[in-house]
């Protein structure tokens, strides 16, 4: 079993021409309303890869939480870890401008209700980032026995010794220098290896993703594709990565395949990943 502990937003995606200057009203040209969030694109994500996925988060009382519910049921995720809470369901603003740069607002709502207690889990991989408070994904790491997969996104930890939890920690290139205040990338991965205790894996977009390990780094390379929205690629490859590592596969293997689930995701609309059949035939190719 695949344990995601992470947060859910209702994401609107509103494209404008230009962003608007301070004070000005502008008008948007599109609005989309999706599903969002990282915990919940992650375990969708999984699921649709094959894996039994157990989602623990929070949604508020409201009608965008049952629709988040109805969601993930749909989408084969266990949903008897979601708790329901007495207020709104966490919510982003999503501004991109037409060269697609991005200003975002999250309302946390119901996401920042998910406390300590709320966390019950068994064995297998453990699946968490940074969207949801910082004293929960730390006593869920804490508390797993199985592997432990820190996605640390957003980078802002406050207390670092979170990592010391952790087995995989999975940033992409700006995480990575956040948390390690390095511009020379040997110098930050002995930062984090002294505390993380299996692995750091950095993804570099279009290059692939770097494994490091307290005696090698490997880069493992991504197939080349013709990318139209590489949003949610990094959520795309953690669940990638911890529905390979679930089935028994090592780190390489894992990354490789997690690399071309996440390459084929970049070229479709949209932040979740395939479902097996249909990328079936991509993995097989590559
Ligand atoms: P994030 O989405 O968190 O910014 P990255 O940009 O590093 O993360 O992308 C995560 C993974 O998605 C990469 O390691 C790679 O496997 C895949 N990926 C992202 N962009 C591309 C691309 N342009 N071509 C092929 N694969 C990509």
């Amino acid at each position: 079993m695949i344990y995601v502990v992470g947060s859910y937003n209702t994401d609107y995606i509103i494209r404008v021409e230009e962003f608007p200057a301070m004070g000005e009203t502008i008008f948007a040209k599109e609005i989309i309303v999706s599903h969002g969030g990282k915990g919940s694109n992650q375990a969708v994500s999984a699921a649709r890869l094959g894996s039994k996925v157990r989602l623990i988060a929070a949604v508020g009382n409201d009608e965008r939480g049952r629709e988040a519910l109805k969601f993930w049921k749909e989408e084969g995720v266990d949903t008897s870890g979601v708790k329901i809470k007495n207020t709104y369901t966490g919510s982003a603003y999503i501004l991109v401008n037409r060269r697609g740069e991005t200003m975002i607002v999250v309302n946390r709502g119901a996401n920042y209700e998910l406390n300590e207690d709320d966390v019950e889990l068994d064995d297998g991989i453990l699946l968490t980032q940074m969207e949801i408070r910082e004293n929960v994904v730390k006593k869920a790491l804490q508390r797993f026995e199985g592997i432990k997969i820190l996605n640390p996104a957003p980078a802002n930890i406050s207390d670092y010794s979170i990592l010391n939890y952790v087995d995989i920690l999975t940033p992409n290139e700006i995480e990575f220098k956040e948390l390690t205040s390095a511009d020379d990338i040997e110098y930050g991965l002995n930062i984090l290896l002294k505390k993380v205790k299996m692995a750091v894996i950095v993804t570099l977009g279009e290059r692939g993703a770097l494994i490091a390990t307290k005696d090698k780094r490997v880069l493992i390379s991504t197939p080349k594709v013709k990318a139209i929205d590489t949003t949610g690629a990094g959520d795309v490859f953690n669940a990638a990565l911890a529905h390979s590592l679930e089935k028994g596969e090592d780190l390489e293997s894992a990354v490789e395949f997690a690399n071309i689930i996440a390459s084929y995701s970049v070229t479709k609309i949209g932040a979740i990943g395939p479902k097996w059949e249909e990328v079936r035939e991509f993995v097989e190719k590559e």
